[in-house]
Order: C-alpha cells, then sequence, then structure tokens
C-alpha cells in the first residue's frame, strides 16, 4: 500500500494510491486525516484502511503533499553510510568533522522539521546565501511502533514503511558550520514523498535507488550498499532515547552527489531532480 496526504482544496487528509487515483480515506470519518495519526493506530486500522471503499479522485485534480508534511521532531539523517560515497565526500575535503572515511558508527544529524516540502515542490536555492545547493537521493524509513532500546533483532517490527527524501544540503554551511544542522535545514531542503510505501512493498535486499538531474542519471546503487542497515540505525538511535511512530530515518546517499564533480555540479535555479526508488516510488522537485 502506498500512502499519501493529499490536499483537494478542502484540506490536508490521507489517501491511498490507487493507478493514477488517490483514494479518500477520511470520508467516511473513521479513519484520522493525519498521517502521525494514522501511523499511530495503524494496528487498529490497518484492515479498515486496506477495505476502504472511499471515493477516488484522480491523480491530476489533487495536490500530493509530504506524506508526513510536518514531523513532530526533526528529521534524523545519516551521513556518510555508503562506501562510494564517503570516498567521494572525503576527497571534496567538504567535511569539516571527518576522522575517518569509512566510520566506526553511524554519522547522525538532523533536519528541522520547517525543511520539509512535498512532491513537486520547489527547492528554494536562494534560502543557500553560499550557492552551493548539493542533491542526496536517499530512502527513508518511517517508524510505526515506537520504541526504547529496540534490539536490532527486532528492529524491523519497528518500521512502518519506506519514502524517498531528498537530502538537499547547502555545501559551504555544512562545511562552515562543522555541525551539519545547518547546513542541511534551509527552509524547502526536505524534500519527501510522493508516497509512505509500507514495508510490505519494499524489498530492502534487491530495490535500486536512482537520481537524475534534468534527465541526467547521477545516482544509481542498489540501497543493500548501507555501511550501516536499516536494524541497525533503529537500535543505535533507540539505544538512548525514545523512538515514535512516524519518525522518519533518512538512510543516507550513495555516490554522484555534486559534491563528488570536478568542478563540483551544484543545482540552479531552472533545474530538476527526480528521485526514485523500486518498491517506494518517484519524487520530484524543481529548483528555483
Ligand atoms: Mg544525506
Amino acid at each position: 500500500m502506498h500512502l499519501v496526504t493529499f490536499d483537494d482544496g478542502s484540506g490536508p487528509r490521507v489517501g491511498a494510491l490507487a493507478a493514477e487515483n488517490v483514494i479518500d480515506l477520511c470520508a467516511d470519518g473513521l479513519i484520522p486525516s493525519d498521517m502521525i495519526d494514522l501511523i499511530s493506530a495503524w494496528k487498529e486500522l490497518a484492515d479498515r484502511v486496506a477495505s476502504s471503499g472511499g471515493p477516488r479522485l484522480p491523480l491530476s485534480t489533487v495536490k500530493l503533499l509530504a506524506p508526513i508534511p510536518r514531523p513532530r521532531k526533526n528529521v534524523f539523517a545519516v551521513g556518510r553510510n555508503y562506501r562510494d560515497h564517503a570516498a567521494e565526500f572525503s576527497k571534496s575535503g567538504f567535511d569539516a568533522s571527518e576522522k575517518q572515511m569509512i566510520p566506526d558508527y553511524p554519522v547522525f544529524f538532523t533536519k528541522v522539521p520547517t525543511s520539509v516540502i512535498g512532491p513537486g515542490a520547489v527547492i528554494d536555492s536562494s534560502n543557500d546565501p553560499t550557492g552551493t545547493t548539493d542533491y542526496e537521493g536517499e530512502f527513508a524509513v518511517v517508524i510505526g511502533r515506537g520504541g526504547k532500546r529496540i534490539d536490532l533483532h527486532q528492529a524491523m517490527e519497528h518500521v512502518f514503511g519506506y519514502t524517498v527524501v531528498n537530502d538537499v544540503t547547502a555545501r559551504d554551511l555544512q562545511k562552515q558550520h562543522v555541525q551539519w544542522m545547518v547546513g542541511k535545514s534551509p527552509d524547502t531542503f526536505c524534500p519527501m514523498g510522493p508516497s509512505i510505501a509500507t514495508a510490505d512493498e519494499v524489498e530492502l535486499s534487491k530495490a535500486w535507488l536512482r537520481t537524475w538531474v534534468n534527465e541526467e542519471l547521477r545516482q544509481e546503487s542498489p540501497i543493500s550498499a548501507l555501511i550501516f542497515d536499516v536494524p541497525t540505525l533503529i537500535s543505535a538511535l533507540s539505544a538512548v532515547m525514545t523512538l515514535e511512530p512516524g519518525d522518519v530515518i533518512a538512510t543516507g546517499t550513495p555516490l554522484g552527489v555534486g559534491i563528488g564533480f570536478e568542478p563540483p555540479r551544484y543545482l540552479a535555479p531552472g533545474d530538476l531532480v527526480a528521485i526514485e526508488v523500486d518498491g517506494i516510488g518517484r519524487l520530484s522537485n524543481p529548483v528555483i
């Protein structure tokens, strides 16, 4: 199932994708309109969602928002979590905090909730005063059942599903501030969507991620190439903090970001960035 948050002019609510339509899951008032509320009550509501006879609205008539338009805490993200990207990033010299190319532990940072935008929404590069706006195609985990000190071997039971995130980054700010949060959190720098694919829709061992800029393929990698896999990320975060339904963990980006080119190929107004992950969907955002 691919769950979306959409607006047809009468307010944001959750739906399910069905071919070229969105099934309005909230029409009968029995399913919450907010994605985090739905995820929180999923155990009780899953059957009702699956059998929903809600009205079908053509995708062309609705606006898709980020599936979680306003995460209730920062979006977790992971730096240098693919070997080939760790190497290109190390070579660029842009990681002012780097001690070794391949980290021993996941390099966590966060993106603030106000950076989140939906599919098709514009990435506003004027929010990066340094003119070094870069893309990072990633698949992201959406937490279902929350928990603390989640055992590695039970971690996948806490996964609700997956979405696509563009971890847009102001490279010079990332470097200047050493801590990455500022360079990762300008407004519009966290495109997310188009849907949340429930966990059963995605084969982590087989899915590939691809990123295009203006239809030029820039990133192509199996997502199984992560250095720290999904259970490890969940286990490491929850070792110290409570994970909650709807928390998002962007898992890292593979080789092929703009900073990896010589000279760097940053985003510019007029560009279109598209990221696709097998089983999840395609997230496209224009740059202004
Ligand atoms: Mg990233």
